[in-house]
């Protein structure tokens, strides 16, 4: 399946399905008729899907090269960055070659932010691999990398020309990987469409089993929410921030376990959903029960849901304490003039934008979690 991104002149395709990574070879030739393919990957996917990524731009005519980092967020900072340039700029990169980002969020972020800067932006594509890439953040043209500063706050708006999310590439993904990025699926379920929550509900376990059809129907349902969000608000000046829910909690969750292993994003932002909702509730703007169904629904799938459920959550007491938390809420990007934004529920399926959220009821609602 095909979904459009319309922006404008930047308009894009995201091919969706299982074995949509044999298109890449004719997907560059057709876009960049005179150029190379210059690929990164991270160690983890070039064992895995490399060789058939290559053998496709083979097929196809295409001359390329390919770039190797490290596996891990570790890789999204300036010195991995240097790293691709320098190689970019040896591979003597032009115009109308292209930047391949073949990996998860982590190589589409570092790989995208490369080729917006090099030669002052050369174009590149997207073959996310993991499903937070897929559904998330290989559509929408945010790209970076972190800073000691925090992360994502050197980067660049970016659009590929072309993604191609492989949903059969995610049987090799890690369980863990797999339901983190599940988590970013419901998350469009939870803020903009109750009908596709009510689907995930029923095909959300078949779908984690490892269902081919249910991850492609997710992924397209997915991928059409965010394309319309980010054609009409691309920069995020407005409705766009509504893929923040459950980003505020989960962010501070984040940078309370240091941002590693611990939990992973999508983990945070599963557990920041339902504070979110819990938050909404306790505001006496969202009916409990659909608090309660946000929750059951994660946490059967297997999702963390509580801070007390990230591992090692009992010597972590003190980080994970609210008033620790709220403390990293406002260290966050999303403060706007000294204000804390949330993203609340009027009921699921119904998220809106708030600045006006007192610190008691988050507190409040910390302490109740
Ligand atoms: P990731 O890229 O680190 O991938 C997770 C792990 O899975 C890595 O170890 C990777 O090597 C491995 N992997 C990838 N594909 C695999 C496959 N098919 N089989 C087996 N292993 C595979 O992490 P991620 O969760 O994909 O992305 C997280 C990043 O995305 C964060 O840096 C976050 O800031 C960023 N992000 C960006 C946006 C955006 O709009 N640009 C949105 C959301 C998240
Ligand atoms: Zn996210």
């Amino acid at each position: 399946v095909t979904v459009p991104v319309s922006l404008g002149d930047r308009a894009y395709d995201v091919h969706i399905g299982v074995g949509v990574i044999d298109r890449l070879g004719a997907g560059v030739r057709d876009l960049f008729p005179r150029g190379r393919a210059l690929i990164v990957t991270d160690e983890h996917v070039a064992a895995l899907h490399l060789d058939r990524a290559k053998a496709s731009l083979d097929a196809a005519g295409v001359r390329h090269e390919t770039i190797v980092v490290p596996a891990g967020e570790g890789s999204k900072c300036f010195t991995v960055l240097e790293q691709v340039m320098s190689r970019l700029l040896d591979f003597r990169i032009e115009r109308r070659d292209a930047v391949v980002a073949l990996g998860g969020g982590v190589i589409g972020d570092l790989a995208g932010f490369a080729a917006s800067i090099a030669k002052r932006g050369v174009d590149f594509v997207q073959v996310p691999t993991t499903l937070l890439s897929q559904v998330d953040s290989s559509v929408g043209g945010k790209t970076g990398i972190n800073t000691p500063q925090g992360k994502n706050l050197v980067g660049a708006f970016h659009q590929p020309r072309l993604v191609l999310a492989d949903t059969g590439l995610l049987e090799t993904l890690p369980r863990r990987e797999l339901l983190a990025g599940y988590a970013e699926v419901v998350k469009y379920g939870l803020l903009g469409d109750a009908a596709f929550f009510d689907w995930l509900e029923v095909h959300g376990p078949a779908l984690v089993a490892g269902d081919r059809a249910a991850r492609i129907e997710a992924v397209r349902r997915s991928v059409t929410a965010k394309a319309g969000i980010v054609s009409r608000d691309e920069k995020e000046t407005g409705e766009r921030a509504l893929l923040n829910l459950g980003h505020t909690f989960g962010h501070a969750l984040e940078a309370a376990t240091g941002f590693g292993q611990r939990l992973l994003h999508g983990e945070g932002v599963a557990i920041g959903m339902r504070l979110a909702f819990d938050l909404s509730v306790d505001l006496g703007l969202c009916p409990g029960q659909d608090a309660v169904r946000a929750r059951r629904h994660m946490a059967a799938v297997g999702l963390p849901v509580a801070p007390s459920d990230i591992e090692g959550a009992a010597q972590l007491a003190g980080e994970l304490a609210p008033d620790a938390l709220i403390h990293h809420m406002a260290q966050d990007k999303k403060v706007k003039d000294g204000k804390l934004t949330f993203i609340l529920a009027r009921r699921i399926g119904e998220a809106f934008i708030t600045q006006d959220v007192a610190i008691d009821a988050v507190e409040r609602v910390l302490r109740a979690a």
